[in-house]
Order: C-alpha cells, then sequence, then structure tokens
C-alpha cells in the first residue's frame, strides 16, 4: 500500500511547504491484530517542508482503537493521536535508519504505519488501575468487591510450612 505525496513543485521551491491529508483503511495500512482494531479511516495529516537540504516531513496520526481490556474484558474505544517528524533525503535509501525518495514523490505509508505501531502499548487495559475480574467467581472489581476468598498463599511459605510439619 503507498501513501504517496508529489513533490515536484516542491524539489524546486526552498523553503516551501506542501500540506497532505490521508484518510487510509487500516487493513491496506496492515495495521490490524488480534488484539486490536483501528477504525476506518486512520487519518493522516501534516506538511513536507522543503529545508534547502531535506524534506521535513511532520504530521500527525489521528485513529480510533478498539479493544478488548487484558484485565476486566470489557470492550473499549480510545481516540489516539500520534505526532511524527522524520526527515527525507534523496537517494535508495542504503540503510534503514534514514528516510529515502527517489524520484518526485514520497511514500509515507511505511512511516505512518511504523509511527502507529511502535505507539500501542504491549498490554491494552481500560484505565491504568483496572482492577480486573475475580479470578474466583468472575465478577468485575471495577464494580466492587464480590467477598471471595481470593487470598493465594504463597507457595515458597507453603513449603515451609510444609517442612515445619514434617518435623
Ligand atoms: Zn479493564
Ligand atoms: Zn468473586
Amino acid at each position: 500500500m503507498n501513501m504517496l505525496v508529489n513533490i515536484a513543485e516542491l524539489l524546486g521551491q526552498a523553503g516551501g511547504e506542501l500540506p497532505f491529508a490521508f484518510a487510509i483503511s487500516p487493513v491496506e495500512l496492515d495495521v490490524q491484530s488480534q488484539d486490536c482494531a483501528f477504525e476506518d479511516p486512520v487519518r493522516v495529516t501534516g506538511k513536507v517542508v522543503n529545508t534547502g537540504t531535506v524534506l521535513r516531513v511532520g504530521g500527525q496520526i489521528h485513529a480510533v482503537k478498539h479493544f478488548v481490556c487484558d484485565r476486566c474484558c470489557k470492550p473499549c474505544t480510545e481516540p489516539q493521536e500520534h505526532p511524527f517528524a522524520e526527515d527525507f533525503r534523496r537517494g535508495r535509501g542504503d540503510t534503514d535508519e534514514v528516510n529515502s525518495f527517489d524520484g518526485d514523490v514520497l511514500d509515507l505509508a511505511a512511516l505512518v504505519r511504523d509511527t502507529l505501531l511502535a505507539a500501542q502499548p504491549l498490554s491494552n487495559i481500560c484505565k491504568p488501575d483496572c482492577k480486573g475480574l475475580c479470578p474466583v467467581c468472575g465478577h468485575d472489581l471495577n464494580e466492587g468487591d464480590c467477598g471471595c476468598d481470593r487470598f493465594v498463599p504463597d507457595p515458597r511459605l507453603a513449603a515451609l510450612q510444609q517442612l515445619k510439619l514434617d518435623d
């Protein structure tokens, strides 16, 4: 999938700016996973600035993420905004570190995809202090205590107690 900005004119204008705006399907962008789904479309806005030496790309990704809380299993919707800023140089990109372009177009797809994926947390939780579900009865502990005895003895302590009993 491509997210192309035509920079033919901008290349001749040191100091010039070129705004861009995309609305792209998250499926095409290849950012969907089993753990989370982004609402269609993912929006990207920003501008390319010709600094005279590089093309400076800056913008913002606007996405709405749907996921199920890892702790309490509730479905959640989370609007996200992720800024990005990268310099592009002409060339064929000898290393992965350097964003490069060749010809009269910039392809922002990889930058947008990487930015969005890197910004996702390892775990999906509805709120930082989500208490999760009771392991005994499945009650949502965010809604109050269920009164179950959830005390799990430390296995090391239990082993010590066992030793004492054996004496
Ligand atoms: Zn939760
Ligand atoms: Zn319970």
